[in-house]
């Protein structure tokens, strides 16, 4: 695959005064949010998109508390946020809100994944990989509460994980309910 990769830029933001820079994979185009200078092992943080929760502010999950969480741990400790875009657990926008609405009618999340013929979770992490050699990073402290995205970054000596602490709100309990004893994450 060729990856276009782009310069480093300020963004000032809500969060802090971060560093971005693109990585265009094929029509995917992905952000790393960081905060100079990286330490040698830095906190890392590896987002996928959820246009609905990081940009609207849906109660249906907790992307967006684990983003802003992310954001503000590394404005205080250093470290980086890799924004992949793998929309809806990577199904894409349109099947997810065929999920949505597979849901409004009473399936849970991973019921309706699988009813539209995929698996509960589609996410692929070889850009995290590809991404960290490109900053010459070969550990890391992995900010997740999901144990499957410990054992898919490969390459990468994942020497610490570290929690995301967020709570739940009347949308959003059933669905972390669902993670937490179908998906595994420790929540
Ligand atoms: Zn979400």
């Amino acid at each position: 695959m060729n990856i276009k990769i782009s310069d480093i830029a300020n963004l000032p933001s809500r969060f802090g005064n971060f560093k971005v820079k693109a990585f265009k994979e094929g029509c995917k185009e992905h952000l790393v949010v960081f905060k100079e200078p990286l330490e040698e092992i830095p906190i890392v943080r590896v987002h996928s998109e959820c246009l609905t929760g990081d940009a609207l502010g849906s109660l249906k999950c907790d992307c967006r508390d684990q983003l802003e969480f992310s954001l503000n741990t590394i404005e205080k400790e250093g470290g980086m946020v890799i924004y992949l875009r793998q929309e809806g657990r990577n199904i894409g926008l349109l099947n997810k809100i065929n999920a949505y609405a597979l849901q409004d009618k009473g399936l849970n999340t991973v019921e309706a994944n699988h009813q539209l013929g995929f698996s509960a979770d589609e996410r692929t992490y070889e850009m995290v990989t590809t991404i960290l050699h490109h900053f010459n990073i070969k550990k890391i402290k992995l900010l997740t509460n999901n144990p499957t995205k410990i054992n898919s970054i490969e390459d990468i000596d994942i020497v610490e994980r570290l929690p995301i602490i967020i709570d739940a709100n009347v949308y959003n309990e059933a669905y972390l309910k669902v993670k937490k004893d179908q998906m595994g994450h420790l929540i």
